[in-house]
């Protein structure tokens, strides 16, 4: 897209935040918004090195937020509805998205999405569902918090660090970090276990205890306002894959998603799902795949620049998504500035 003489931005953003939507809405706000989630935590059991500003979402918020929707006169719809929407436009809407198939989904979301006859929609990634995903980031951060002191040997030197205070904690998680996103693409499954210690069969336990069961999605099959869709089968970022590799991982996830449901796997989200890890060639195998749309990970609302089903922007729901943070994102306020 292209960008605008930052300047020019500077003065329209004001304007925008000024008039309140008054100016931003009818132009950027658009038909709606898709909001993106991950796990749905009580607050003491979010990440202690991030606070809210990690993956998860306490039940508390998700409830105001759902009330500030409603009190905003939005409608809550499933992504079916969406792909109706986006050819025939009715009442704003926002549509609730949950990435990976965390089981916190259903234990804290469902109660609260039946209360309020919410529809929503959880992609899982096949490998958190059978227990394969190495969820490196979460063995780190529960290491680095139990231990005053962490060591891990990489090929090329080894990392040793204090992780006594709190704020040594912060500083290694991040420096560690860094160098697993490095090493990540390089070492084999058992090089990467090796590394934290741990085997297969625990690795296998640890990742399955956060995610939904099958028999749960089994039993909840024709629930009125549950969709599952699809996030591949191993998670990866799609736009590094070869063309075989990438059509292996919508169609393997489809069809196995598809015989564990019983009905057609229809929507698509893209694992990371920024313009490095998805484009062009990841929403035409979409299509060529079979799916009716694909959801990014790219900021944005459902107006006249994102009407492709293939590449739905959508917003990160988080706790500080509030107030007057939610009325930039819904008045268009935001997508200006993120786009423009
Ligand atoms: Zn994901």
């Amino acid at each position: 897209m292209t960008k605008l003489n930052p300047w020019i931005k500077r003065k329209l953003l004001g304007l925008f935040v000024k008039t309140k939507g008054y100016i931003s809405s009818p132009i950027f706000g658009g038909q709606g918004v898709l909001f993106c989630f991950h796990r749905i935590l009580p607050k003491d059991q979010h990440s202690a090195l991030f606070g809210g500003s990690g993956m998860a979402v306490s039940p508390e918020y998700l409830e105001q937020l759902i009330l500030a929707l409603k009190q905003r006169n939005y409608e809550f719809v499933s992504m079916d509805e969406v792909l109706i929407r986006l050819k025939k436009p009715k009442s704003k809407f926002v549509c609730f998205s949950f990435d990976d198939g965390y089981a916190d989904n259903l234990s804290y979301g469902l109660p609260l999405f039946e209360k309020y006859e919410i529809p929503f929609i959880v992609y899982p990634s096949l490998n958190l569902l059978n227990g394969d995903l190495i969820r490196w980031w979460d063995i780190l951060e529960q290491q680095i918090l139990s231990d005053s002191e962490v060591k891990y040997a990489f090929p090329t030197h080894t990392i040793e660090l204090k992780t006594e205070t709190l704020e040594e904690k912060a500083t290694a998680w991040w420096k560690i970090r860094s160098l697993f996103l490095e090493w990540e693409g390089k070492f084999s499954r058992s090089e990467m276990l090796q590394l934290l210690a741990k085997d297969e069969q625990w690795n296998n336990l640890f990742t399955k205890s956060v995610a939904i069961p099958e028999l749960r999605l089994v039993e909840l099959r024709n629930h009125r306002l549950l969709t599952i869709g699809s996030h591949t089968v191993n998670h990866l970022p799609l736009k590094k894959l070869p063309e075989d590799q990438l059509r292996f991982e919508l169609q393997e996830s489809k069809r196995y998603l598809e015989n564990l449901m019983k009905y057609e796997i229809k929507h698509l989200a893209y694992p990371y799902g920024s313009p490095n890890e998805c484009g062009e060639r990841e929403y035409h195998m979409a299509r060529e795949c079979g799916y009716l749309s694909g959801v990014t990970f790219n900021p944005g609302n459902i107006t006249f620049n994102n009407l492709n089903p293939f590449s739905l922007p959508r917003f990160a729901g988080g706790e500080s998504v509030k107030s007057e943070k939610l009325d930039h994102i819904l008045n268009g306020v935001r997508h200006f500035a993120d786009n423009y």
